[in-house]
């Protein structure tokens, strides 16, 4: 699918009268019961739980339209939805393994989902071991008998290298392992996971797809060879969410496009002014060569969102901090993918890092660029560097 094609499908997919009633957007129903009116229609029902409105976990028209909406812009055969995109995360690994299997991760893969392997899944009997991001095909070298998952993202969190996605993909068929991608930085307007070779596409439709800071949502979506593995686990589990929280994600959907495309320019425009202070030793954004993976960027995605990171030359905590409590126009907080600017510091990487080697030197700074006017974030970032360089 080329750009202008997921533009009017993602203003079009999910749109079915009987989930709109007529309206342009589908109805927001809030419910648990679903009436039946004789034995023979409710049993009926239940031999199509899915399919047709049977109990509120099991989704609702409002969930249908999303769930139909991001499946058609993944290209899957099916969609999931979950509570958070953690738990999407979680869910797609759980589903794909068992005791005595092994999974490969990411060694920059999202803190949370390293949590996830190094406490939880232990206990499950599962191991986890860490791979360089950048190993593309010589990971085949790293994968075991038992290797059921891999995992992957691209970029990476914080340090942004982009893998070889195909080069993986293609290793870990040849030994029947299942590819699992966190897609949330590119989302598959940039990125589409499936056709380069992921099995399942996961992303943290809190970010981007939601794109205004307010809502908490994971989707999961496999592949014909995986969705019914992927869909019964998630179902058993009893994974749902709350039809206000779909209804937002779908409203979002429907400018995904021209807010990515801002924020690509936005982002872009931000990193190559960066590259140029004084204080910064390099620039970590995809679309510029020095990020690891820069060719790899060019050859797969269509465009880069506004997340990305810069390592600075040297600096304290002290001076850090003197810079990012002053900012007027960055927010500091967690997640991002909204339309306002962010901004975080990350002084410790090479502790977050076990199979490579962090080089340094300075620390992390990693920033989401919004859609607020240029000069307005130029001028806020170029007074927090003068607060930053008094105290070096
Ligand atoms: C934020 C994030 C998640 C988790 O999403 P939540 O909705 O906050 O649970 C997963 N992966 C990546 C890459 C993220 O940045």
């Amino acid at each position: 699918m080329s750009d202008p094609e997921k533009d009017t499908r993602i203003v079009q997919s999910g749109r079915r009268r009987e989930w709109t009633l007529g309206a342009v957007n589908p109805a927001v129903v809030h419910a648990s019961t679903v009436l039946f009116d004789t034995v023979a229609e409710l049993r009926e029902a239940g031999k199509h739980k899915d399919k047709t409105f049977y109990y509120g976990r099991r989704g609702s028209p409002t969930s249908y339209a999303l769930c139909e909406a991001i499946n058609d812009l993944e290209g899957g055969a099916g969609t999931v939805l979950y509570p958070s995109g953690l738990s999407a995360i979680t869910a797609a690994i759980l589903a794909f393994v068992k005791s005595g299997d092994h999974i490969l991760v990411p060694d920059n893969a999202y803190d949370p989902t390293r949590s996830f392997c190094d406490t939880i899944l232990p206990r499950f009997g599962i191991e986890t071991s860490y791979y360089d991001p950048m190993i593309g095909a010589g990971i085949a070298a790293d994968i075991r008998a038992n290797t059921r998952v891999i995992m992957a993202e691209s970029p990476g969190s914080i340090t942004m290298e982009v893998p070889d996605i195909p080069a993986i993909a293609h290793a870990a068929h040849a030994r029947g392992a299942v590819v699992i991608m966190d897609n949330t930085w590119a989302t598959p307007f940039f990125f589409p996971a499936l056709q380069l070779g992921a099995d399942v596409s996961v992303m943290a439709a809190t970010k981007y797809i939601g794109g205004h800071s307010d809502l908490m949502l994971g989707t999961a979506t496999a592949n014909a060879q995986h969705f019914r593995a992927l869909h019964d686990f998630s179902g058993t589990m009893g994974y749902c969410v709350g039809p206000d929280d779909i209804y937002l994600a779908l409203r979002g959907l429907r400018t995904l496009g021209v807010r990515l495309r801002q924020h690509h320019r936005n982002g872009l425009e931000m990193a190559t002014w960066l590259q140029e202070r004084p204080e910064v030793d390099r620039v970590l954004h995809p679309a510029l060569p020095t990020c690891p993976g820069h060719e790899i960027w060019k050859r797969d995605f269509s465009g880069a969102s506004g997340l990305f990171s810069v390592v600075l030359k040297e600096g304290s905590d002290q001076a850090v901090t003197a810079m990012l409590d002053g900012l007027r126009h960055f927010g500091m907080g967690f997640s991002w993918g909204g339309f306002e600017s962010l901004i975080l510091s990350y002084p410790n990487i090479a502790r977050m890092r076990t199979a490579t080697k962090w080089p340094g030197p300075g620390p992390i700074l990693r920033l989401h660029i919004g859609l607020e006017n240029m000069d307005d974030l130029k001028a806020d970032l170029d007074e927090g560097f003068a607060r930053f360089r008094a105290l070096l």
